[in-house]
């Protein structure tokens, strides 16, 4: 029985619900006044139900589907204007305990090299991290309580803060472990991260038990009660994900917006961000095996349909994606993008060598990060390094009330041209430095509120100056 209060995972992500939806979808998917009724609620932008999402995913009408496009791309513009945050993923360990069948970090995988990073070699790839301009990380281990206990995170964390190499510092760091217990996310809590990322994988419980056949992630209600656990361990800002491609599309958008809805109903906020990651190319994985993979039209409807159902909740887009699915999906919702990534343990200081392989995936977008801030100017794009929020303790709730009533923008906007002013006097080639003075100048000018204007234009000249870390 479908129950978003309910604290068990089959309650408030309820199979023969989500099998309900998907069925009304599909018989309404032509349904031209339900479908007017659901575009109506979704310009209001406070977002709709999992089951009005369902009909307009499901929608075959291009002039519909357009029309969901418009409207993703104006929900993106008026919640986060033209920002982009930047982050990095840090890989630590890729010792792993589990079986995941679509992750070649698996136990069994005998022909990967395994690595953990030495407090040494974690503040070497930082520095190497911060000589490119990133400001916030995404910290990303195998689950393997021998070699990469909580202790040994937490421990990476600290080393993290402490790396502050020229004019260089790692303000937030976001944390993607396995599940684990209320007592180790209360120490994580500690350890100031910023926010708690659990990709679920897939929602549907059955496939679920078959790609994890052994270790402890095989436990579909522990792994999915994960969020729970996080935020009554103090954290506020979680991030949810599946792996697109594992199960049906449908499916997994219909269990993620559920997922949203019962952390909205238990905790009184959503979740943070949303990723949407689809499986890729790996040693030993090959993605063909899996019959679910999704082309890039769907893949750009499953974003902006996600774009109107939870207005509230950031989108993350990975390096997985080539640069022409990331300039569409940007329009359409995305606010938040790595770039120049590694997704080998260690692979920032030295580029690992062919027959070791310890990637997670292969990247596809493999520009630089100053290539891609230099490409996001290029786009119109503000590319923010920004790390306010929880460095002010806007977090959880009182976040989502100041991005609800759109009083959010005051400090995004300025923070991201502050944070770009730095990056451009620290970091940035000669082609972003081009772009990036004017594109300042244009944006100071575009900040409604006089004070905040005067400000911003002060601490722009302080950073000239050689100031640093500004914040609103
Ligand atoms: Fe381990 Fe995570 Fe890979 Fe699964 S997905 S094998 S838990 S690293
Ligand atoms: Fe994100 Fe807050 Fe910075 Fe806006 S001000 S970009 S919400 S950290």
């Amino acid at each position: 029985m479908y129950n978003p209060k309910s604290m068990r995972a089959e309650e408030f992500i309820c199979h023969e619900e989500i099998e309900d939806v998907l069925a009304y979808a599909k018989e309404h998917r032509e349904d031209r006044a339900l479908i007017e009724e659901i575009l109506k609620k979704a310009e209001e932008m406070k977002g709709i139900s999992y089951r009005e999402a369902a009909v307009l995913l499901d929608c075959p009408i291009p002039e519909i589907n357009e029309r969901i496009n418009l409207l993703a791309k104006r929900i993106k513009q008026e919640f986060y204007g033209n920002r982009i945050v930047m982050f990095a993923p840090l890989y630590l360990s890729n010792y792993c305990v589990n079986g995941c069948v679509y992750c070649p970090y698996h136990a069994k995988n005998g022909h990967i090299s395994r690595k953990k990073l030495t407090q040494e070699e974690i503040r070497n790839e930082v520095i190497a991290l911060q000589d490119m301009g990133h400001k916030r990380l995404a910290i990303e281990s195998g689950e393997d309580p021998v070699n990469n206990p909580i202790e040994y995170i937490l421990e990476s964390i600290d080393t993290i803060y402490n790396v502050h190499h020229k004019n260089g510092d790692i303000r937030r760091v976001n944390v993607n472990i396995a599940a684990t217990t209320v007592e180790n996310y209360k120490k994580l809590k500690d350890a100031g991260i910023g926010t708690y990322i659990l990709f679920q994988e897939t929602y549907h419980k059955d496939s679920y038990e078959k790609l994890h056949p052994t270790g402890p992630k095989h436990d579909y209600a522990y792994h999915t009660e994960a969020m729970d656990r996080a935020m009554e361990g103090g954290i506020d800002d979680v991030g949810l994900g599946v792996l697109f491609g594992l199960e049906t599309y449908r499916y997994e958008m219909v269990g993620l917006l559920m997922h949203a809805e019962h952390l909205e109903a238990v905790h009184g906020v959503g979740p943070h961000t949303i990723s949407v990651p689809r499986i890729r190319h790996a040693d030993d994985i090959d993605p063909a095996a899996f019959d679910n993979s999704i082309d890039d039209d769907t893949f750009a409807k499953l974003v902006a349909v996600i774009r109107i159902a939870v207005p509230y909740t950031g989108m993350i887009v990975s390096t997985r994606e080539s640069k022409a699915t990331r300039k569409r999906v940007l329009e359409l919702g995305i606010s938040q993008i790595s770039g120049g990534s590694r997704t080998s343990v260690g692979g920032y200081v030295e580029e690992e060598p062919e027959e070791d392989n310890s990637a997670q995936f292969d990247v596809i977008d493999n520009r630089t990060l100053d290539e891609v801030v230099a490409w996001l100017m290029e786009l119109g794009y503000i590319p923010s390094f920004c790390t306010a929020c929880y460095r002010a303790g806007r977090t959880g709730d009182r976040f989502m009330s100041l991005l609800k009533n759109r009083q959010i923008i005051n400090c995004c906007h300025p923070n991201a041209l502050m944070t770009l002013q730095e990056y451009l006097m620290d970091y940035a080639g000669e082609k972003s430095r081009a772009l990036g003075g004017p594109l300042i100048q244009k944006e100071l000018e575009r900040i409604t509120n006089p004070a905040v204007k005067q400000k911003a234009k002060e601490n722009i000249e302080a950073i000239k100056s050689g100031q640093r870390d500004f914040r609103f």
